[in-house]
């Protein structure tokens, strides 16, 4: 457990965390700075000042977006020590009842389904649809209209269950359209007995004609397995992979889309899929300092995970929060219960088969070079860096490579500046600091010239669409895996 006393003592009080931080470049307050909040820590930690309501204000105003982490020589993780204090001001001045509401729905999935399904026959009535986004039809705050995530009849978790087999076990994930750049590529690689093979096999197929792109079919990989053409290059090979899902709530619930793509990806990859039994990550609970609602989840998702993970070659997360949540925090939480020993062993014995979905892809399938072989679109795409993939889990280049191999990347100004989600709190108490906090990114967003934004994160994604709507930008926002599902399917 972390022992805020002695983190605060070895602040050297640089401030070089101080200009970066999120809530900083809101307030301009040396209080609600990185350097100010591990002073008043360490003065808390030793009952020096009293857990007031102004003190609870000042720790809940941090966006737990990490960057001071990043940037301190000491590295001290300011954003554990504020979320140690947000445990104590649960304690000491309980939860609001409709956050005890939201985490109760979170721990109860059949409840939950049911009142999500329910709100997207509702949601019309309040909100009007466009594209991934519900913009309030009335003003429901002083800043006017709000935009959040869409509802969805049935959630990802309830329309797909169980193991999906690839239909492409035995292809390559290649459809005929790029047979003839594929083969260029093969016969480019120095093994001389495969150029040879290769060649002969391109002789097999007939020049391609327009008409024949209209129906895919997909290249034997027998035809050519002898050659291996892609051992040489690929970090793994493809067949009889199978793969687990976690989804993530808001992809879960609101952008079913996303988890679609990574279907459809993994299906063309040629990689089995299980979709399993899954609770919440906890991150919301845990941000907001319910960290009995957060162990009950950990504890609950472990038992799952336990269940078929002999079964895996890994399980892979298509969203930044909850893999850090998953891969970072749930330490961090269980060191909180009193058995936390027990299940810290059993959490380590999980996390070398738990990966970011763009991580995964980039590094253990030849997804890559695939995309290599489809043509570039003109179209400009700029990449935010959600805070829990690059500050967090060192996650940047992966979906970057990924967006850059068929699109036009255009990079923002500041990619790796928070958007300024901050969590349930931030977003339903302090709404004011997230609007603020997304007016910049927004400006950035629009100065790169780009028309399409993306993130491998719901949250990010969510609170970006409303900061650009706020500022009536036309940009549009996709999740680099729906950009690579689009890729592929061109
Ligand atoms: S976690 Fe983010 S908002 Fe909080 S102190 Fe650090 S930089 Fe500032
Ligand atoms: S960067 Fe680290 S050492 Fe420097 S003031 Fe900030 S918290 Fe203290």
């Amino acid at each position: 457990m972390l022992n805020l006393s002695s983190l605060s003592q070895s602040c050297v009080k640089c401030a070089k965390c101080v200009p970066s931080c999120t809530i900083y470049q809101i307030n301009r307050d040396e209080v609600t700075s990185p350097r100010g909040f591990v002073d008043l820590l360490g003065v808390y930690d030793k009952k020096n000042i009293n857990l007031d309501r102004n003190l609870k204000n000042i720790f809940e105003s941090c966006f737990l977006c990490t960057t001071c982490t990043t940037i301190c020589p000491q590295k001290i993780d300011t954003a554990a020590m504020i979320q140690k204090s947000r445990i104590d001001i649960a304690q000491k001045y309980g939860i609001a009842w409709y956050k005890k509401v939201y985490f109760y729905l979170l721990k109860h999935r059949k409840i939950m389904d049911f009142v999500f399904s329910l709100t997207s026959f509702v949601a019309p009535c309040v909100f009007k649809k466009n594209d991934d986004r519900l913009r309030s039809r009335f003003s429901i705050s002083s800043f006017g209209k709000r935009s959040i995530f869409p509802f969805q009849k049935k959630s990802f978790l309830q329309t797909y269950k169980g193991l999906i087999e690839s239909k492409h076990k035995d292809s390559i994930g290649q459809d005929s359209k790029n047979l003839d750049s594929r083969i260029e590529n093969l016969i480019d690689t120095p093994h001389s007995n495969c150029n040879k093979l290769i060649s002969k096999s391109a002789l097999l197929f007939p020049p391609l004609t327009n008409s024949s792109y209209k129906k895919p079919h997909f290249i034997s990989f027998r035809l050519i397995k002898d050659a291996k053409p892609y051992e040489k290059n690929s970090k793994t090979i493809l067949r009889n992979k199978k793969v687990a899902i976690f989804i993530g709530c808001l992809s879960n619930y609101n952008y079913t889309q996303v988890g679609e793509s990574l279907l459809f990806i993994l299906d063309k990859l040629g990689i089995d899929v299980l979709i399993p039994k899954q609770e919440c990550c906890g991150a919301p609970a845990y941000f907001t300092g319910d960290i009995k609602s957060v162990i009950f989840l950990i504890k609950k998702n472990i038992e799952l995970f336990e269940s078929f993970f002999d079964e895996i070659d890994a399980m892979i997360i298509p969203e930044a929060t909850c893999a850090a949540m998953i891969m970072v925090d749930w330490k961090h939480s269980l060191s909180y219960c009193e058995d936390s020993k027990h299940w810290i062993k059993r959490l380590e014995a999980l996390l070398p088969k738990i990966h970011m979905a763009t991580e995964y892809l980039y590094n253990q399938t030849n997804l890559l070079e695939i995309l290599k072989t489809y043509n570039k679109k003109d179209i400009k795409i700029t990449y935010h860096d959600p805070c829990h993939a690059k500050k967090v889990l060192n996650i940047a280049k992966e979906p970057r490579a990924f967006i850059e191999a068929n699109y036009n990347l255009l990079e923002m100004k500041e990619c790796d500046r928070c958007c300024g989600f901050g969590g349930v709190s931030i977003q339903s108490e302090k709404y004011h600091l997230a609007y603020n906090a997304g007016i910049p990114k927004a400006k950035n967003i629009l100065d790169s010239g780009a028309s399409i934004v993306s993130a491998e994160c719901s949250a990010c994604r969510m609170q970006l669409n409303n900061a650009l709507d706020n500022q009536q930008a036309n940009i549009v926002f996709k999740h680099p895996l729906e950009l690579v599902r689009e890729s592929l399917r061109c």
